[in-house]
């Protein structure tokens, strides 16, 4: 029964307070995004993007700093400062990294404050500017409290978005190998470069051998190229908001 009752209530947060905003950016974007964090989707994919010359946004959590979250250790507080030192963006993926289906509107601000400060302290007095939703979950009351603190939110709802999209729910594909087989990456590339849309990958653990949430160093490699060869902007997410008319 409560497997229902969410399942209705994602529902609701997908399809009600709807906060559509064009979207128009001159040519096609991508975004790469890694939530939670394990360390190797720094220590891993930190490389490649760096080879690349491309900024990802990582979604962090305080309350999984130097914790195991799914059976891996993620990240250290010196990573984030590597991973800002770079010049990637940090995002929010509030502080115990709860689902917003289980919090009151009042209860996800709180831990959306406690994020906020204590990213602020490991980053000397850096400010996060976009969400993305643990689990993908969006509870209907959740979404004024985003659009309230961020620029937009992203979900893990399948799609590109394109011609306009809700900005407190942003659809997102997964660099997940459970996920991966079931994508035309060339494709989807090859139609956000034509529709001028928003595509927005997130993924978790990179390592060969990577878990179901996550991708090999290849999976993350090829879809850079992809997007290199269609022409698209490779932008984190705050900066890829701007570009396409947020
Ligand atoms: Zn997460």
């Amino acid at each position: 029964m409560n497997a229902f009752i969410d399942k209705m209530r994602r529902r609701a947060g997908r399809y009600l307070h709807v906060r559509s905003e064009p979207i128009r950016p001159e040519r096609g974007v991508l975004s790469l995004s890694f939530d939670d964090v394990p360390v190797t989707a720094w220590t891993e994919a930190g490389p490649i993007l760096a080879e690349h010359g491309i900024k990802a946004t990582y979604y962090v959590c305080g309350g999984l700093a130097g914790g195991q979250n799914m059976g891996l250790p993620q990240f250290e507080p010196e990573h984030l400062e590597a991973i800002h030192e770079a010049g990637h963006e940090v995002g929010c993926h509030t502080y115990e990294h709860v689902s917003t289906l289980t919090l009151i509107p009042e209860q996800l601000d709180a831990s959306l404050a406690r994020n906020a400060a204590w990213v602020n302290d490991v980053l000397g007095g850096y400010e996060m500017t976009t969400f993305a939703y643990p689990f993908g979950d969006c509870a209907l009351g959740a979404k004024a409290v985003i659009d309230r603190r961020f620029l937009c939110g992203r979900g893990v709802r399948d799609g590109i978005n394109a011609g306009s999209a809700d900005r407190n729910l942003l659809q997102a594909i997964g660099l997940e190998s459970r996920r991966l087989p079931g994508y035309d990456l060339e494709a989807l590339v090859q139609r956000a470069a034509t529709e001028k849309g928003w595509l927005i990958a997130y993924g978790h653990d990179v390592m060969d051998g990577p878990t179901p949430y996550g991708c090999t160093p290849d999976d993350l490699d090829r879809l850079i190229r992809l997007a290199k060869t269609a022409d698209l902007d490779i932008l984190p997410v705050a900066e890829a908001w701007r570009a396409v008319g947020g």
